[in-house]
Order: structure tokens, then sequence, then C-alpha cells
């Protein structure tokens, strides 16, 4: 987008209130005929092997695992048409757990063929970060995933803070398992793809790392980044104790995020897990633009910016994100 609008859309967010701010971008975006998306999410599976404590992925939905044509019909889209030029970030994550795609290593292959296309057109490829619980990680999987050079960032779920909790929070998973997988892939790594762990932790206890146990600390002190959250409940859909709700009339993810579910289905937002109440169209369908453009996803955003959440069946019951 012109430098210009970008100068003016920070300033406004720096100025008025979120809806005010965004009505604005919401305008100037329209003007120099960009879309206002800046991350998407791509689900290779919808299911897991796990069944966490907070999670709420439907483990009885019909199995799912994304093709290579709707990834390439994706990549087509964000290569081909300017207006999604927006995009920074690709996440390689949603509900089910990346590392049980059955084709893998093709379905990255193809992301590299894409990545060099836009090398090649002398356009920036967004940033490809991947989401893991780490469970089925092994040395030569995390060679492969090195020596791909698709993967910008790379991150384990591992939550706790002891190996006790950690087993209790991640049902099915082991402690001593997935410790191993994350340290043998740090060593192939090499330094190479930024790591991170994304760690959640009972909202009793605070946001560090000084009373998690030793093994814990020292496996977080192998990556490069340790995100601590508190559980949320996924739009009301999991119980979560002491779990309190500030509702605001914006949420980042309506307004600049879309998730590309396996079957094709669109949604617009990562909350909703098993794209029930979010999802907008199909790739198979339609394209991207007019996905993006369409009355449902309008109609949420106009009913958010108003305050009209419970008008919104996917909004109702969360108190969104900014
Ligand atoms: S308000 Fe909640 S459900 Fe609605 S788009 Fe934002 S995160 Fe998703």
């Amino acid at each position: 987008m012109d430098k210009y609008f970008n100068k003016v859309i920070k300033y406004a967010k720096k100025t008025l209130s979120l809806d005010k701010a965004h009505t604005v971008e919401m305008l100037l975006t329209t003007i120099s005929g960009m879309t206002t998306i800046t991350e998407v999410d791509l689900e290779f599976v919808n299911y897991c092997n796990l069944r966490c404590k907070w999670c709420s992925l439907d483990h009885m939905q019909k199995r799912s695992v994304m093709t290579g044509s709707l990834l390439r019909k994706f990549f087509d889209n964000l290569l081909f048409d300017r207006r999604f030029r927006s995009v920074k970030v690709i996440n390689l994550f949603n509900g089910g757990e990346i590392l049980l795609h059955p084709y893998l290593e093709s379905m990255l292959n193809i992301i590299k063929e894409y990545k060099r296309s836009f090398i090649d057109k002398g356009l920036i490829f967004p940033k490809m970060d991947f989401l893991t619980n780490g469970t089925v990680l092994n040395a030569e999987l995390s060679g492969k995933l090195v020596d791909l050079d698709v993967i910008d960032t790379i991150r384990f779920s591992v939550d706790g803070g002891s190996a006790e909790k950690y087993e209790e929070l991640r049902k099915g998973a082991k402690w001593d398992v997935t410790s191993k997988n994350v340290r043998d892939f740090i060593k192939v790594n090499n330094g190479k793809i930024k790591t991170g762990i994304i760690c959640i932790i009972e909202s009793d206890k605070p946001k560090d790392t000084g009373w998690m146990s030793d093994e814990f600390k020292d496996l977080c002190s192998l990556v490069g980044h340790v995100e601590l959250r508190y559980p949320h409940d996924w739009m009301g859909d999991v119980q979560v104790e002491g779990y309190e709700k500030v509702f605001k009339n914006y949420c980042k993810f309506l307004f600049h995020s879309l998730v590309l579910l396996p079957n094709g289905d669109v949604a617009v937002c990562c909350g909703d897990l098993n794209g029930k109440k979010g999802v907008i169209g199909n790739l198979n369908e339609k394209d991207m633009f007019r996905i993006y453009a369409s009355r449902p996803r309008r109609e949420m955003r106009y009913n958010l910016l108003r305050g009209r959440r419970d008008k919104i069946e996917l909004c109702r019951n969360c108190s969104g994100y900014c």
C-alpha cells in the first residue's frame, strides 16, 4: 500500500478509538485497491493426536486433509492478485496437528516452489510460521524441515510448567518424548530457523518462568522465544475457571486474518477451530477476493464496529483480540 496511506493509518491508530481507526483503514485500503488481510492461517489437517484440556477441537468431525491442488490454488491467489500483497505472514497451523499430514514434505515443497516464484517476480514472500505439538517429530523429519528452507519460525506447544502438569494438560503427550524431540530439533536446526515455545499456564501462575520445574525451564532456555499464555474459552466452547471477558467493538482477527481449512472452506477467525460459525466461502468454488469481500464478512465487520456483537453468531460469546 502507498507509504502515505500507511502513515495515515498508523496515526489514526494512535489517536483515534479502534473502531474509528479501522474505518479510516478500510477507507484507505479500498482506495488503494488492497485488502486489509495481513495474516492467513493454513490448516493442513483438521485432526490431532492429543486431547488437550483447553482445546475446542471437535474430534468427532469428519477428518479432512488439505490437497496439493488446494494449496496451489491458494498461492495462485496470493501470487497473481495484487490485492493480497498485504499478506505478511502465513501461519501453518489452526486446530489440527500439521505433522500428521500424510504428504507434509510434498506440501512444503509446493510452498517452496511459490517462494521461488515470488522472488523471481521481485515480490516479498510472506513469512512462514509453523506450529506443532512436537510429539511425532523425529531427527530425520527435523532435518527435512530445516533443509527445505521454507519455514521462518517454528514454535512448539508445550504447556504446564512441569512434566506432570504438561502431561495433565496435554492429554496423550509424554513429556520425555516431546522434550527430546524439541531438543533434537534444536540440535539439527543449529540456529537456522527461529524457534519458540507457546506455553499455556494455569491462571493462578505468574507470567514468568521462575516458578517452573528445572527441566521445563531448561527446555524453555533452548528456544529463541517463550510466550506464556493463560487459557481462553474459545468463544464459550470450553469451560475455563475464572476466565473474564471484556467485550470490545474491535477484533484484529475479523479485520486482518483469514483461515483456509483443509476442505477449502475459508473462515474469518482461528477461534472457529471446527469451521462451524465463521465460514464465509469455499476456495474450491470462489477466488479469495470474492470470499474476502463477501457479504457475510462485511456484515460481521459492520455489526462488530457498531457494538452489535449479539448479531454475530461467531463472535457473540467472544471478547475478541486487539
Ligand atoms: S471476536 Fe472472537 S470469534 Fe469473533 S472474529 Fe474475533 S476472535 Fe474470532
